[in-house]
């Protein structure tokens, strides 16, 4: 069943047709049209309320349809999450960053809720994986110790903004120490008043003029200029030098786990989640920030980046699969390669969305092309005539991950 999606407008996602958003909802909807001023930042592909999928040939949104017909999600999907679409899928194209962000974990998200109800609207926990469609960037988790304070020890506004005092402390702090001086130096960059932060950035920025290549790639002065550029005068700008500054291939992905701190900085991407909607932001935003929420539940366990990248399963010939650990959901990134006239999509005891990215295809009798998003029931046999063999067809497909 084909799906008809919805898409978000932030910001910060990339303009008119330089989006990958907008260029797969041109491509699969006729009527589509695309305002080369606006933003078109997410697309998003389930049941989620603040932005539900319809069935293209009723009209009839995937929820309600999934409410009449629970046993197109499979009994094991039911059993685990009861009768809903556990997971929300997702294509993100960015132009600038967006908010450094924590999403809590289950327990957490249900007790915000439930005292905050107007700030926290979402009692789900949201662990994330985001596979690169383009060359990709993030900030994902602290940084490695040693990273950190070889920055502290040499970058003297940083030094300023967080404090003398709570920088020796980490400085000398034994392993156990880490985390507890670490969350305070965090505490205090974040509740740092925002004149100073200003006064501090700029004068960093400023001092970069008089440096040489190999410091300049050192204190990533590009990075830190197009966030201030993006963000003047935000306390994330200073966050790279705490945050792993993770970079992306096409086919890569990340997985970031409950109370891991990240920003996603530019690139496209494939982002799969638990179906919620559930931030507290730290920076890189005009929106509020919850710090004392934020310094409670933050992980402050230091890790390199290369640990933050999650290797996927081969499943067949064509097949790779990204399975987090989470039951949430898993994605299949299916490449099939140019000439390979027909293909047996592996089958699923879940229900599934499978979003073709490339490539053209006759699926149950119907024509599917690059922006096709289809609903696939559990345990339904679905075969792909490819029928443009010039071209390898990419397709990514989400499911439950039981
Ligand atoms: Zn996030």
């Amino acid at each position: 069943m084909e799906l008809k999606c919805a898409i978000q407008t932030y910001n910060w996602g990339k303009h008119g047709m330089d989006s990958i958003v907008a260029t797969l909802m041109k491509s699969a909807n006729a009527d589509f049209v695309v305002d080369e001023q606006k933003t078109y930042a997410e697309l998003w592909m389930g049941i989620h309320e603040n932005g539900a999928s319809y069935l293209k040939d009723t009209d009839v949104s995937l929820q309600k349809y999934i409410q009449e017909n629970t046993k197109v999600l499979g009994s094991d999907t039911i059993q685990m999450f009861g009768p809903n679409l556990p997971f929300l899928f997702k294509v993100l194209s960015i132009n600038k960053a967006l908010s450094i962000q924590v999403h809590p974990n289950k327990e957490k998200a249900k007790e915000l809720y439930e005292l905050y109800p107007n700030i926290y609207k979402d009692p789900n926990h949201k662990p994330e994986l985001a596979i690169a469609l383009t060359p990709f960037e993030a900030l994902c988790g602290f940084r490695p110790i040693n990273e950190i304070n070889d920055y502290l020890n040499n970058i003297p506004e940083l030094l300023s903004v967080i404090g003398e005092t709570n920088v020796r402390r980490l400085l000398q702090a034994t392993d156990s120490m880490i985390g507890d001086a670490l969350q305070q130096c965090f505490y205090s960059l974040m509740t740092c008043d925002s004149n100073e932060v200003t006064r501090q950035l700029k004068s960093l920025i400023d001092r970069l003029h008089n440096t040489d290549d190999s410091y300049r790639q050192w204190i990533k002065a590009n990075l830190l200029k197009r966030l201030y550029a993006d963000y003047p005068g935000d306390v994330g700008c200073f966050t790279i030098y705490l945050f792993n500054y993770v970079t992306m291939q096409p086919g890569e992905a990340i997985y970031i786990g409950p109370n891991i701190p990240h920003a996603y900085l530019s690139g496209d991407c494939i982002e799969c989640m638990a179906c919620s909607d559930n931030v507290i932001r730290a920076g890189l935003t005009p929106k509020p920030k919850d710090v004392p929420t934020l310094i409670q539940i933050m992980s402050f366990e230091c890790e390199s980046a290369s640990a933050k990248k999650i290797q996927p399963f081969r499943e067949d010939v064509f097949t790779e699969v990204f399975r987090p650990p989470v039951s949430d959901f898993a994605v299949a990134k299916i490449t099939l390669p140019p000439g390979r006239p027909s293909h047996n999509l592996k089958l699923r005891s879940s229900a599934s969305i499978l979003l073709i990215v490339s490539g053209k295809a006759e699926i149950s009798s119907k024509i599917f092309s690059r922006g096709s998003v289809l609903f696939i029931p559990a345990n339904e046999a679905v075969e792909i005539k490819v029928l443009c063999g010039c071209h390898p067809m990419l397709m990514f497909q989400a499911f439950p991950n039981l």
